[in-house]
């Protein structure tokens, strides 16, 4: 097999099959074989009724993955790597938002170009609000100071993989998967293509703020210490400035005899420290949270059903 396809799937009834002749268009005349590995999230609609009447039909060689619930894009794309058996593996979505002709163009690339391990796309013009747009440019700016690891901003997860870098990448077995910092950590040249994201097919988008908002923060939990140095900076610059207060005022006592009421500073004080406090408890709790969680050892996902097919017939 030349080429697995991954397509993480949450209820996207509508789309899959559209999906899967948009694919069979884009890769007529190719010269290569390729092979759809659907990854159902645990959808609620009528997607993997879909899904089985599209491995029945096998237009082209199908697998399909079930999830018992939905576990995230990040398991979803975790399950479908490790069913691929293709020399190069994609990672696209159901929803015709990325062209998979463009899928074509990476596999050339890959094998043009030796010096490449991964062809990522990155969407050259965002459609989205300014202010998602600068919470996205914010985010990228402060993970990419904190970690190690450096994120290329606005490069997607529509991209194309060597086996070798997608089993680097299955070796990874975190529970948290951020999968934009897992492509990074793996290392690998990567060529950066530009692409142009089209309009949803049909169903509608399951991110909103509070997910995104949530998936960054476990983003720089997943890949970085530094928050946690953060208490270690604010509790000695206030231990600085509290002693150098201290000074101030027993000298004002000794030189000009001023008593100081100071029953505004000690509240505005007390609320201050308490809330710096609280703000490092947090710090350090999100990470005890992901390491308790981490230690559980549990499964990325859990299969409810797995639909292959018989390979030998496919060669
Ligand atoms: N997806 C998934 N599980 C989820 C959420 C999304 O498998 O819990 C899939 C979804 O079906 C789609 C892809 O991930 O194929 C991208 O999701 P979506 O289109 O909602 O994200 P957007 O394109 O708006 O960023
Ligand atoms: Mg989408």
């Amino acid at each position: 097999m030349r080429l697995s396809l991954v397509v993480p799937c949450y209820n996207e009834a509508e789309n899959v099959a559209a999906f899967q002749n948009a694919v069979i268009k884009a890769f007529e005349g190719c010269g290569y074989d390729y092979e759809i590995i659907y990854v159902d999230d645990g959808s609620k609609d009528a997607t993997m009724h879909n899904l089985r009447k599209l491995h029945k039909a096998q237009l082209c060689p199908v697998k399909v993955v079930s999830f018992s619930r939905n576990f995230g894009k990040e398991a979803g794309i975790y399950a479908g790597m490790a069913q691929a058996s293709g020399d190069y593996i994609s990672l696209i979505d159901a929803d015709l938002q990325q062209r998979p002709e463009l899928l074509r163009e990476m596999v050339s690339i890959l094998e043009e170009k030796p010096e490449y391990d991964v062809v990522a796309a990155y969407q050259d013009r965002r459609r989205e609000s300014k202010f998602l747009s600068f919470f996205k440019r914010s985010f990228y700016a402060l993970i990419n100071r904190l970690s190690s690891v450096k994120l290329q901003p606005d490069a997607s997860d529509f991209r194309t993989f060597r086996r070798s870098v997608a089993e680097s990448i299955l070796s990874l077995k975190e529970y948290h998967r951020f999968s934009k910092g897992i492509f990074a950590w793996v290392g690998f040249d990567t060529c950066y293509i530009p692409y142009t994201p089209c309009e949803r097919a049909a169903g509608v988008t399951k991110w909103n703020f509070r997910k995104l908002f949530n998936y960054a923060i476990d983003g720089i939990i997943g890949f970085s210490t530094a928050p946690l140095r953060l208490s270690v900076y604010l509790g000695s610059f206030t231990a600085v400035a509290a002693v150098i207060y201290l000074f101030v005022v027993v000298l004002q006592k000794l030189i000009s005899g001023i008593d100081i009421p100071g029953y505004a500073t000690i509240i505005v004080l007390i609320l201050l420290l308490g809330s710096m406090q609280l703000f490092c408890i947090g710090i350090i709790g999100e990470y005890v949270g992901k390491t308790f969680e981490q230690s559980k050892d549990r499964p990325v996902y859990i299969p409810r059903e797995v639909l292959s097919y018989d390979e030998t017939t496919t060669e």
